[in-house]
């Protein structure tokens, strides 16, 4: 059978599909990346926003339209905060909640006439996806309560996957040709508050026991890590780029939010993070205009954030969440506001980040290679992770690591650029 996965939302729901794709080989099962072209069709919803729930709708229209004879599961945050709505409706056969996404392939095998075929040697099905990292799923579920966010309560606690596990999924991505990989969970310190384990242990062991060249956090909360923590960036597979979300820069939202931490402890791992590595990036997630944000709190935000120095921003407008507490609280902030707030916010981002880029003029930087474009240029990532282009054209293809001299920052796109040594030419980069 011809299977299509497809995901909206976070790295996690990425990973998830991943971890499907290859089970599903195992048993015999090919992977095709066109939805049209399928028997099963597997969607990973969100539900993050309002916004992510009329997206996931709309796709699961778009998805029975193009192929209305595809048998149709949906899964996910969205599907799992309104199971019913779901299964009601048109062409959807199967709703799988977030709880059963470990048995994913078991509930298919009972619902639906798929034949297997057993221990299928199977190629990974990330390059057949046209990716070139593998997102690798660590824990799911949150303890904490901030109140503008649904994603604890559609994901439930805390659950980790054990370590031997997650070894053996890394180790098998490595053979098969992927050379990074990324950590994801929803709360990643939290990892192992259920096992007794926890993040440094579980970073210890991949870097003990693994030979992938690249180790990549994505999203942290930025608590629960353990002291030492740092130490571990002495080891140059685990790259120094942490995305650590503060939301806010005042402490008095940050309370409205129920965040765990605050400003200071914000600056303090920072602080940290940059004296074990000194070009070490941090980005960030910030919400503009949060419920009661007044003039002097969006002062004190601004303020912290150009003090502290972000690599790059994820910058949302508030929006009132249904189901969650903040979408209830008094003082919600006018539109006009919220998009002026955020306008200044990004601008200030954009400085902060040609600022960060400039720190590495001179610099040599390990690069992942993904794509060739059609100028014949190479794009790839840093292992700060900044986009970069090579036009010196000896790069060796995708999924390849070399290590460069950063020449120069694009200011208008805001990336890092090595120039043609032999032309000392610089070639336009394509829109
Ligand atoms: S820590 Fe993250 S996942 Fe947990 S409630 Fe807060 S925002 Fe949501």
């Amino acid at each position: 059978m011809n299977i299509n996965f497809q995901a909206l939302g976070c790295r996690l729901n990425e990973a998830e599909l991943e971890g499907w794709a290859s089970q599903f080989m195992k048993l015999g099962h090919s992977v095709t990346s066109d939805s049209a072209d399928a028997d099963i069709v597997v969607f990973n919803s969100c539900a993050v926003t309002s916004e992510a729930d009329r997206k996931s709708r709309q796709q699961i229209n778009r998805l029975h339209r193009n192929n209305p004879k595809a048998k149709m599961v949906v899964t996910g945050c969205h599907a799992s905060l309104n199971p019913q709505v779901v299964q009601d409706y048109l062409g959807v056969d199967l709703v799988v909640g977030n709880d059963e996404k470990e048995v994913l392939v078991d509930r298919l095998l009972e619902n639906f006439d798929i034949p297997v075929e057993e221990n299928k040697v199977v190629e990974n099905s990330l390059f057949l996806r046209g990716r070139h990292r593998a997102f690798i799923k660590i824990q799911d579920g949150c303890r904490y309560r901030c109140t503008y966010c649904i994603v604890t309560i559609a994901r439930g606690e805390e659950r980790s996957r054990s370590v031997d596990e997650i070894i053996s999924e890394i180790s098998f991505l490595h053979q098969s040709g992927i050379q990074e990989i990324v950590i994801t969970g929803v709360h990643v310190g939290g990892y192992g508050s259920d096992t007794g384990s926890n993040l440094y242990i579980l970073l210890s062991e991949i870097l003990a026991r693994t030979d992938i060249p690249r180790i990549r956090l994505a999203s942290v909360e930025p608590w629960d890590l353990p002291d030492n923590f740092f130490e571990l960036f002495q080891d140059d597979r685990l790259m120094p780029h942490m995305h650590l979300p503060i939301q806010s820069g005042s402490d008095s939202v940050l309370r409205r939010m129920s965040r765990r931490c605050k400003t200071a402890e914000f600056t303090r791992i920072v602080e940290k993070a940059r004296s074990a590595i000194p070009l070490f990036n941090i980005t960030t997630d910030l919400i503009a205009g949060f419920p009661g944000e007044s003039e002097q709190e969006w002062q004190q935000t601004m303020k912290y954030i150009e003090s502290v120095g972000f690599g790059h921003m994820h910058i949302f407008t508030f929006s009132p969440r249904e189901g969650t507490k903040a979408a209830t609280l008094s003082g919600q902030v006018d539109k006009a506001t919220k998009k002026a707030r955020s306008r200044e916010m990004h601008e200030l981002a954009a400085t902060l980040k040609r600022k960060e880029l400039e720190r590495h003029i001179g610099s040599t930087a390990s690069v992942l290679w993904e794509q060739e474009l059609n100028t014949g240029q190479w794009l790839g990532y840093t292992e700060h992770y900044h986009r970069i282009t090579s036009d010196n054209g000896d790069i060796c293809g995708a999924s390849t690591i070399s290590s460069v001299g950063i020449d120069q920052v694009d200011t208008s796109r805001l990336m890092l650029r090595i120039f043609n040594r032999k032309s000392g030419v610089m070639v336009d980069f394509p829109d």
